[in-house]
């Protein structure tokens, strides 16, 4: 069967088995039992095709392994490359009895979904659609999300290695492969044993577009301010009651509208304020700190700091903390000490005929979370659009020069090897 064929076939599988994640689940992982349903496929297939060390662990981690298979002879020092994806799918889109419909020979124009008639697809909101003229255009019916983040990430990584298995002439590293559960809810590296893992480098295939190599996310901080006031019978309140949730109200308001989610974009940082709680006598906001850099990350934290002294000297009877914990940080940090990892995934996407394009997520991947861990693990392209939506679609020439990206990738590392310090 050839590359497009066996992806194709693969992606209408994996997508059709509900895989969706819950928020807040604190007493069980993976979040949700349905995960596994397809981490025990995957099991199977990997098994089928003749990968070695096939396990599935008690947390719903999948790992194997692809021995290495070099030229006779070879000098060249030659690392065990990670190739990873995740299992889940976005919580808050619905992700049962997924139904894919495939467009064939997209000839521009909207694409409808007979469920949802007012979501159709629009190039105007869409303009990648017209790279994909004749393609196939793969969406759900419009009741559900796809699941292409990142069940494309995994046909991709599937059908990869289906190739390498087959085609002895094929050289490439020794692989390790991880597909991971509950990412989509921030936790899919939090029982990922690295050591067991045992690669020097990864790429997570959970990218949209074509071409594209993210080698940064944000650096993210969350925090929390609590306010303490103090509670007495209203109608005797004069000079007396101090009330948290005029305050909450206050300190809200001082809050930058230029450094918010809703007027920024490209490498600018926020602060979003996304939750608040309370009462006369103690109040809570929730919020989310975002930049590029360290440096940008703390003046954010500072800014909160005297908003809080300026709340406080409003009325000094309260109490105003700001607590701050650390969520994750920019994975670049550790990728400019490993070079090579994105110029070979930067080679590998221009020799496939492609310009590759070096992107900064506003937002977390597991590879942030592993980079900083201590394996560098840049993200990849795996030929989806609009993820976390019902209407999201992927192109099948997409997933295929993905494939072939990973596959010359695979050979770089081979070709060129790991020299000192990378
Ligand atoms: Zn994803």
């Amino acid at each position: 069967m050839d590359l497009r064929s066996d992806l194709l076939e693969r992606f209408l599988r994996y997508v059709r088995v509900n895989t969706q994640s819950k928020d807040g689940v604190e007493d069980r992982f993976p979040s949700t039992e349905c995960q596994l349903d397809l981490a025990r496929l995957l099991e199977k297939e990997l098994a089928a095709l003749g990968l070695e060390d096939v396990r599935l662990d008690s947390h719903g981690y999948l790992f194997a392994t692809l021995p290495a298979r070099l030229p006779p002879s070879h000098a060249r020092r030659v690392p065990t490359v990670g190739l990873l994806a995740h299992l889940d799918t976005y919580p808050a889109v619905p992700g049962d009895n997924v139904q894919p419909i495939l467009h064939e020979n997209y000839s521009g124009g909207p694409i409808q979904l007979p469920k949802a008639p007012d979501l159709a697809i629009r190039p105007e909101d869409n303009p990648e659609l017209s790279k994909y003229l004749g393609d196939t255009i793969i969406t759900s019916d419009g009741s559900t999300l796809l699941g292409g983040d990142d069940k494309a990430g995994i046909a991709v990584i599937m059908s990869v290695l289906r190739l390498l298995v087959t085609d002895p002439k094929l050289v490439h590293p020794r692989l390790r492969v991880a597909f991971t559960p509950d990412e989509e809810v921030g936790n899919g590296t939090k029982y990922f044993d690295i050591q067991a893992f045992g690669a020097d480098l990864a790429y997570t295939l959970d990218g949209g577009g074509m071409g594209e190599v993210e080698d940064e996310t944000f650096s993210a901080d969350s925090a929390s301010v609590i306010i303490t006031g103090s509670d007495v019978h209203p109608g005797y309140a004069k000079g007396k009651m101090v009330n948290a949730v005029r305050l909450a109200q206050q300190f809200i308001a001082r809050l930058p509208w230029a450094a918010s989610p809703e007027t920024t974009e490209g490498r600018a940082g926020y602060l979003h304020p996304y939750q608040v709680n309370g009462s006369v006598s103690e109040a809570r906001i929730q919020l989310l700190v975002r930049d590029f850099t360290e440096e940008g990350l703390k003046r954010l934290e500072e800014r909160l700091r005297d908003i809080a002294a300026d709340v406080l000297a409003l009325e000094p009877r309260a109490k105003v903390a700001v607590e701050v914990k650390e969520s994750y940080r920019n994975m670049k940090t550790v990728l400019d000490r490993h070079p090579q990892v994105v110029e070979f995934a930067e080679e590998a996407v221009r020799r496939v005929g492609l310009t590759p394009q070096r992107k900064a997520i506003r937002g977390g991947t597991d590879g942030s979370r592993l980079s900083l861990a201590g394996l560098p693990t840049p993200n990849l392209s795996a030929g989806g659009y609009n993820f976390h939506s019902r209407q999201e679609w992927v192109a099948l020439s997409a997933m295929v020069r993905s494939a072939q990206v990973v596959r010359e990738l695979l050979g770089l590392w081979v070709e060129r090897g790991l020299t000192a310090g990378a």
